[in-house]
């Protein structure tokens, strides 16, 4: 009667895969399972950028989390966590709150706009499905009324985006295809429109080789993105950004930040210890001092010893992080010796639109064009595999052909 209870904070990639393996490894007698997350929805945040030009819906990226986890294997919370308060083994959620002995917390990253003036207020964000969908219909209204509105001003249709890391080219090269469909739609001539890109780092998508980078940047450039690198931005206004030396206003009528990410807000208003807005895990993936908790994810702060950094926060360590908690939950259950985790790279892809990629798989094997957009989709349908086997792939996988 009295068995353990487990319980997981956020159905992202890191909290879903802990519960559905944790299901997996444990029998019903050995630990109660619960899972907790503020939507009954799991959504692929690495497709959020495709959700917020609108090439793909809301409903595309989104997976009900009981169509994934069996409720009677699980128990299923939809509510969102306010507090942990680790000293009593309890959280504390909006409407209620729950008791364990093991504790998963896997709630995910914010937007982090590192204190640019102006930038939470004025600035749109890629958060969520809810932030997301935002966004498109932002952007479509903009175009909607720009016709029909003797008051709409020139700027109004250009479309600002700060930063120049995965998400925001990401999301630039799925603008890139989009903003020609807008232009049809509501007879607007395609030179009215500007797409712009803004950088303070003096390269984009610092992660990649630079032959990547070259090839990224002239494929968005030729389908008319602008790219302003070494260009910081000071502040964020209601008409745009404030960038560079000589305080240029670049003004959009549509102003998107992605230039950073930190780790769940509820670690810090837990008093819990953070490196940079996040848990500074052990090896064992659990928080220093405390046998009973694991962190995971974008909370996580996880040191790679060969580099001498941390690892990027990433939905491929997100998983992989999940399966050894889920082998260490069953290793204490069982009192057997816990593994530390190590990361197996399997590389990165970027999108750069439906149908133009870049890429450096298997050990710097790099690709671009076509096969970096394959490549792309094989590696979202990798995810859905692995947490919803064929079944779910089948239901979201992308399958159409570009
Ligand atoms: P999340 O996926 O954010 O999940 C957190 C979950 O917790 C969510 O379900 C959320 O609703 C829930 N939650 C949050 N707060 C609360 C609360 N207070 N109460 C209850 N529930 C809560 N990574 C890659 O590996 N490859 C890529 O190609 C890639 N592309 C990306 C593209 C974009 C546009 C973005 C935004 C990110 C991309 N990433 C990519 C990064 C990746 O998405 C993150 O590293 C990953 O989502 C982290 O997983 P997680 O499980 O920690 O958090």
């Amino acid at each position: 009667l009295n068995k353990p209870k487990i319980v997981v904070l956020g159905a992202g990639y890191a909290g879903l895969t802990t519960t559905k393996r944790l299901i997996q490894k444990l029998s019903p007698e050995q630990a109660e399972i619960v899972l907790v997350n503020k939507h009954n929805y799991h959504y692929e945040a690495t497709w959020l950028h495709e959700v917020a030009a609108g090439t793909i819906t809301p409903n595309d990226a989104r997976v009900m989390i009981s169509d994934v986890i069996n409720p009677n294997k699980a128990r299923l919370i939809y509510d969102s966590v306010v507090e942990i308060k680790k000293d009593e083994k309890r959280v504390v959620l909006e409407n209620s709150e729950i008791t364990y002995d093991y504790l998963v917390v896997a709630l995910g990253w914010k937007s982090n706009d590192f204190g640019i003036k102006g930038m939470a207020e004025n600035a749109f964000a890629i958060e969520d499905i809810d932030s997301s969908r935002l966004i498109s219909e932002h952007i479509e209204y903009q175009f909607a009324k720009f016709n029909s509105d003797e008051q709409a001003e020139d700027d109004s249709l250009n479309i600002l985006i700060g930063g120049a890391g995965f998400t925001g080219i990401e999301f630039v090269g799925e603008l890139a295809e989009k903003v020609p469909a807008l232009c049809k739609k509501y007879d607007i001539d395609r030179s009215k429109v500007r797409i712009i890109n803004v950088e303070a780092a003096p390269s984009i998508l610092p992660m990649f080789d630079k032959d990547l980078v070259d090839y990224a940047k002239k494929s968005l450039e030729d389908r008319g993105v602008e790219i302003k690198i070494g260009a910081a931005i000071s502040e964020c206004t209601p008409e745009g950004f404030i960038v560079g030396e000589d305080n240029e206003l670049i003004k959009a009528g549509t102003v998107v930040w992605t230039g950073g990410v930190k780790g769940s807000p509820v670690l810090g208003d837990s008093g819990f210890e953070l490196t940079k807005g996040k848990v500074n895990v052990d090896s064992d993936l659990r928080m220093p001092g405390e046998e009973n908790i694991f962190v995971i994810g974008d909370c996580s702060w996880v040191w790679n010893k060969e580099a001498d950094r941390p690892y990027p926060p990433t939905a491929q360590l997100a998983m992989q992080e999940a399966d050894v908690v889920a082998a260490n939950l069953e290793a204490l259950l069982t009192n057997q010796p816990l593994k530390d985790f190590v990361f197996d790279d399997k590389g990165t892809v970027a999108s750069l639109g439906q149908s133009d990629g870049i890429g450096s798989i298997f050990s710097n094997y790099k690709l671009s064009g076509k096969r970096a957009a394959v490549m792309k989709k094989v590696v979202d349908n990798r995810s859905l595999y692995l947490m919803g086997g064929v079944k779910l792939v089948l239901k979201k996988g992308k399958m159409r052909p570009f």
